[in-house]
């Protein structure tokens, strides 16, 4: 095993710090939907508290609230987290393959790219508006 790769005690204290933030998003979005007082918002609120599933945060995507947005967003780079802490790819860049350095992670659990990675798809999503391609 690489030295660079995570220690069994780094990806638990991760894996404390996504679900927490996990825990911290939804409540923030429950919030937020209330607040909207609108009737389908509030029904997503409702349903954000009886599942995880990925899709809630497709539907909280596609509302029109920028707050909303940004915390759907999170939260769904958190529960994608979540998902590669489960299958064992936690900490390895999606484009890459390279593991991503602790600090990195540690200021962004949810990170999914290594910087260059993520720089270059930022620049991708600028110039072409749209979702950058991911490889395995
Ligand atoms: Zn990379």
């Amino acid at each position: 095993m690489p030295a660079s790769r995570l220690s069994h005690d780094d990806v638990t204290a991760l894996s404390r710090a996504i679900y927490a933030r996990i825990e911290v998003m939804k409540s923030d979005l429950r919030q937020g939907l209330h607040r909207t007082q609108d009737p389908a918002a509030m029904g997503l609120a409702n349903h954000l508290e009886e599942t995880d599933d990925a899709a809630v945060a497709d539907l909280l995507l596609a509302t029109e609230i920028a707050e909303i947005q940004r915390d759907a967003a999170e939260l769904k780079m958190l529960q994608t987290a979540r998902k590669r802490l489960q299958d064992g790819s936690y900490g390895d860049c999606t484009d890459c393959g390279t593991a991503i350095p602790f600090a990195r992670l540690q200021a962004q659990p949810a990170a999914s790219r290594c910087v260059p990675c993520q720089e270059a798809a930022e620049k991708l999503a600028v110039g072409g508006g749209a979702t950058p391609p991911r490889s395995l």
